[in-house]
């Protein structure tokens, strides 16, 4: 579906049909886009999806390549702690590739690794020992975590934004400086965790509460994932949202990545297309993306930097 584009400078309006097609309102299915590098399957606790089912969704919308990436927790009273063998995640996804490459879809192994500074050394010798085509590092809701929905109320209480949101910005920056991800997962996700007791807008008047993990983010070289499963929560915003995408540019941030983060079938690449327009929107052209020993770089649709196309 394309439909008229607004006005604007010929240079958006000469973009905007295919801004459409990816964004369309009917269903929000992403569709032609080149990457969903964050989907999770029946090997997660928390999803019942055989790989079979993303990777048939893959075809039939034209997504040519596709990153499963199974939790793996380190904390025994994690969901993800020992739930799944790596052998077996393993032989699941490389079997699938293998039947699906000739439909088109390159499936990739990859994982997403829950990251706490009180477990980095079990994250260094599972990397060390296992080998992945991709690996996310994500900070998610520790056991201790002041964010628990249990608790979380009470850690708000008489404290200001800066402390409430520092012990999440502590661990994402820790997990930058490890060196052992090629990806931080939903970077903001924490403004999930604080829903409803302070709202995505609140969070968004204080960009300054994420500047030190963007720079840690930069200075590490570490991928930046835009995560658009946010779309589908309150505030209903991508992890991390389009401004904040665009302030990583501004302070030299190269490598972006992009997931849905699908638990469900319907969640598959769904609003992708939104993830990608905040990208081109902030100037990138292109993805940086691990395929075991190589690093690729997969060029961003539409992504020739704003004002410069002939
Ligand atoms: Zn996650
Ligand atoms: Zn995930």
């Amino acid at each position: 579906m394309t439909s008229e584009p607004e006005g604007g400078s010929p240079n958006r309006a000469a973009t905007r049909p295919e801004w459409d097609d990816w964004t369309s309102a009917a269903g929000h299915e992403g569709h032609d886009l080149p990457l969903d590098a964050h989907l999770h399957t029946d090997q997660s606790p928390d999803s019942s999806v055989p790989i079979d089912v993303y990777a048939a969704l893959a075809v039939e919308r034209h997504i040519p390549e596709i990153a499963i990436t199974d939790h793996v927790d380190f904390d025994p009273r994690d969901p993800a702690y020992r739930y799944t063998r790596y052998e077996d995640r393993e032989r699941t996804v490389r079997d699938a590739a293998e039947r699906w490459a000739k439909h088109g879809v390159t499936i990739r192994f990859g994982g997403e690794l829950t990251y706490n500074r009180r477990w980095e050394a079990d994250v260094r010798e599972h990397l060390a020992r296992y080998r992945y085509d991709y690996v996310i590092g994500s900070v998610h809701d520790w056991p201790e975590s002041p964010y628990w929905p249990s608790r979380v109320g009470a850690w708000i209480e008489g404290r200001s934004l800066d402390e409430i949101v520092a012990p999440y910005y502590t661990e994402i920056i820790a997990a930058a400086r490890s060196g052992l991800f090629d990806t931080i997962g939903h970077l903001d996700v924490v403004k999930r965790y604080l829903h409803p007791h302070i709202t995505a807008a609140e969070l968004a008047a204080r960009p300054d509460l994420q500047e030190p993990a963007l720079r840690a983010i930069v200075e590490s070289g570490v991928s930046l994932e835009v995560n658009s499963s946010g779309l589908r929560y309150p505030g209903a915003e991508t992890y991390p949202s389009g401004p904040v995408v665009a302030r990583f540019r501004e302070l030299g941030g190269e490598r972006v990545v992009v997931g849905s983060d699908a638990h469900a079938k319907g969640s598959f690449a769904h609003r992708l297309g939104e993830a990608y327009r905040h990208l081109v929107d902030a100037e990138f052209d292109h993805l940086t993306f691990r395929r075991g020993a190589e690093r690729a770089r997969i060029e961003v649709p539409g992504g020739t930097p704003i004002g410069t196309q002939g």
